[in-house]
């Protein structure tokens, strides 16, 4: 069967009602689409800007059906869907990106196994299934990262192990885990790739990551890194795209390692904060190329016009910061429209543009935006 074009006046049906939904919802009406989006929350930042919402249970069979029934062609900004949701999605409306890539993402486990067959590097790892297979931790060596297969974001369900006194010392995890050595990394990359239905892969540039309490905090765009290593990290990105027959964007998180190697951490199928710089520093940002890819238009260059660093606004201290950066010139601040502030909660970002080439140094970058 030929993979459907949706045309501008179609409907593309985003699942999940935060920030990326949002912004994938504004960069859909942009290109003249309707948007509809499944939301358990009837305010949330997608539906404030959707045309029409859905409100309901992402595992709830009626929401998803009468969610499907009402747009063209469905994606998503959450990935949590259960299989059986995806499924009675999948029966109605073509579900894009689909199927494997999905289910791998959403289980820490699946997603190391199959970019190991894909043949990318990744940090060494083992399955922990049970207290019995923590013996067998001492040989990938210390310090240890421990995580939980499903749900994690934001460094949220990790736990750091230093020595074999604190693995000897565990008790009650939330099994199964995967566990990995700690990568004593120079810097942390990513890269978002995009693959159009027709098979266009377009890598936007290898970015710099640094995060604060678990969180991304700065994105450095293009990374401070040699060309052929950021070449690199764009080559690994698509070849994971083309292995799993990816239709739209993911993010590709990377360690870029001491002894120079790069090692894949994670991978995201959808839209990501860590590509949010291209808003203000391409012509057509993340969101617009997961739209076309979705609907099967073509997917123009994914250039970069300017330099770009973007910082996140967090929590109620970084909202205290607003008034100061509207103030601020060269400062194109993004708010998700989120009524309250709680610590740790991704409020909205800010980028500030540069000529391509002058990126500023370290020190000059803490005095991009008025102090937190
Ligand atoms: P999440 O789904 O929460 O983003 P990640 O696996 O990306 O989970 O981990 C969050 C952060 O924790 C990473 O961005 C990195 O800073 C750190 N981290 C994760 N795994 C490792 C590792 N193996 N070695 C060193 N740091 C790690
Ligand atoms: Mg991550």
């Amino acid at each position: 069967m030929k993979a459907q074009i949706f045309a501008p006046g179609s409907t593309v049906g985003i699942i999940g009602g935060g920030q990326l939904g949002r912004m994938s919802a504004v960069a859909a009406s942009k290109l003249g689409f309707h948007v509809h989006v499944l939301s358990t929350e009837a305010s949330s930042p997608a539906t404030e800007v959707a045309a029409s919402v859905t409100v309901g249970a992402y595992d709830d069979p009626a929401a998803l059906e009468d969610f499907a029934s009402r747009c063209d062609v469905v994606t998503f900004e959450f990935e949590n869907i259960s299989a059986e949701g995806l499924g009675l999605l999948e029966r109605h409306r073509p579900v894009r990106p689909a199927g494997e890539i999905l289910r791998i993402s959403q289980d820490r486990i699946a997603e190391k196994t199959r970019l190991s067959e894909i043949g990318v590097r990744l940090a060494p790892w083992r399955a922990v299934n049970g207290p019995e297979d923590l013996v067998e931790l001492e040989m990938l060596g210390f310090p240890l990262i421990l995580k939980t297969t499903r749900f994690g974001y934001d460094g949220k369900g990790q736990f750091r192990i230093p020595d074999v006194e604190a693995l000897e010392a565990l008790t009650d995890l939330p099994y199964p885990l995967v566990a990995e050595k700690m990568i004593d990394f120079e810097r942390e990359l990513s890269v978002m790739v995009v693959r159009g239905l027709d098979g266009t892969v377009r890598c936007f540039d290898t970015v710099e990551n640094r995060h604060r309490n678990g969180i991304l905090d700065v994105t450095l765009a293009p990374a401070r890194i040699m060309p052929d290593l950021a070449r690199q990290a764009q080559d690994m990105a698509a070849s994971i795209a083309e292995a799993l027959g990816l239709v739209g964007i993911m993010g590709v998180e990377l360690f870029h390692a001491a002894d120079g190697s790069l090692m894949v951490n994670e991978i995201a199928p959808r839209p990501h904060n860590s590509g949010h710089w291209t808003m203000d520093a391409c012509l057509v940002d993340q969101f617009e190329m997961h739209v076309r890819a979705v609907t099967g238009l073509p997917l123009p260059s994914a250039r970069r016009h300017s330099d770009a660093v973007m910082h996140n606004l967090i929590g109620p201290k970084d909202m205290a910061r607003v008034p100061a950066i509207l103030a601020t010139d060269g400062a194109s601040i993004h708010l998700y429209g989120k009524v309250e502030a709680r610590p740790g909660r991704k409020m909205g970002h800010v980028n500030t543009i540069f000529p391509r080439g002058a990126l500023p140094g370290e020190l000059a970058l803490e005095g991009l935006l008025p102090p937190r």
